[in-house]
């Protein structure tokens, strides 16, 4: 496999930024290129008001007084220090599904097979405590960025080298006819975050251990006026708006267990907001 420096935004081969989620997927033969692009001389990491540079790492984020709270936060209570340092925003939002099924190479309906895709989602009749308790109907992940849901809540938009969008329009359930859980298309770059000051936000995370784990369930709510808005991570297959209550979600047999949490988080995270 070749390594290059990429000179510009548009290249030929698998971008990477810190690597951080890029090189075991590699090393776990889960990934596969002949090409590997070192983006990080061209994807803009600088922080003005309202905006960031997609290359800016977690570190940067959780440090910048400038940063409303529920993005800060949730930089904060992500990965590790040294992973911090490391990780880009933008690959954070691109990181792949940690169910384990997935991580350890198992046929499912994500991953390739000789002649397609897998016919199965072993997490739904098998293992699923921390899976998704939202549209889990056909693959049942939970979406592990804690940052993808505080930008949601704060209606992010993204540029990219193609495009503008909400951050919420980054992410697609996976179906039958495509299994992608993004929208990106191949050689597009995300550039950018841009977003819209908020009155009060906050970001609350249940978790493994207090240090170094994933979103069990994490709640981000940004109040502009009288307008909340509340985004999950860890309840479904992509970061997950909440209109209207917990009732409507469909947990499985062995993790219905979140829904309490996430009902218990985001009455927390309500009144701190003062929604
Ligand atoms: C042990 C561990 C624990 C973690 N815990 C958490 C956690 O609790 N919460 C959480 O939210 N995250 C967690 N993470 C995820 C971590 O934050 C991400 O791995 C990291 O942010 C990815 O950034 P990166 O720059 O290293 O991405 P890379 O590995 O460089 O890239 C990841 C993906 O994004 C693509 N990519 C990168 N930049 C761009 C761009 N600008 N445009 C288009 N495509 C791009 C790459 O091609 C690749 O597909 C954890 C990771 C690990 C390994
Ligand atoms: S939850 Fe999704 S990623 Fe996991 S086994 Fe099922 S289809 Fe595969």
């Amino acid at each position: 496999m070749e390594l290059r420096r990429a000179s510009s935004t548009t290249f030929d081969g698998l971008p990477v930024h810190g690597g951080t989620e890029v090189v075991p997927l590699l090393r776990a033969g889960l990934l596969r290129t002949d090409t590997l692009v070192d983006i990080r001389g061209v994807v803009p990491r600088d922080i003005a008001p309202g905006r960031i540079g997609a290359g800016a790492t977690l570190a940067q984020l959780e440090c910048d007084p400038g940063i409303p709270e529920v993005l800060r936060e949730a930089c904060r209570l992500a990965a590790s220090p040294q992973l911090r340092n490391m990780g880009s925003l933008a690959g954070n939002l691109l990181q792949s599904t940690r169910c384990w099924y997935w991580r350890l190479g198992w046929p499912c309906r994500l991953h390739r097979v000789a002649n397609g895709y897998g016919d199965e989602c072993f997490a739904r009749d098998g293992e699923h405590r921390e899976h998704a308790i939202f549209a889990n109907d056909y693959c049942a992940s939970a979406h592990p960025s804690d940052v993808a849901a505080a930008l949601l809540a704060l209606d992010a938009r993204l540029r990219t080298t193609a495009r503008e969008l909400p951050v919420a329009e980054l992410y697609r359930l996976p179906t039958e006819a495509d299994r992608r859980t993004t929208t990106l298309e191949p050689g597009e770059v995300i550039l950018e975050v841009t977003f819209d000051e908020c009155d009060q936000s906050v970001y609350l995370k249940a978790m493994e251990r207090k240090r170094w784990a994933f979103p069990l369930v994490g709640v981000a709510a940004a109040r502009r006026g009288a307008k909340t808005r509340v985004a999950l991570a860890g309840v479904a297959p992509v970061p997950w708006l909440l209109s209207g209550e917990l009732d409507s979600a469909t947990p499985l047999p062995r993790n219905a267990y979140k829904v309490d949490v996430a009902r218990a988080l985001v009455k927390r995270a309500r009144a701190t907001i003062g929604a």
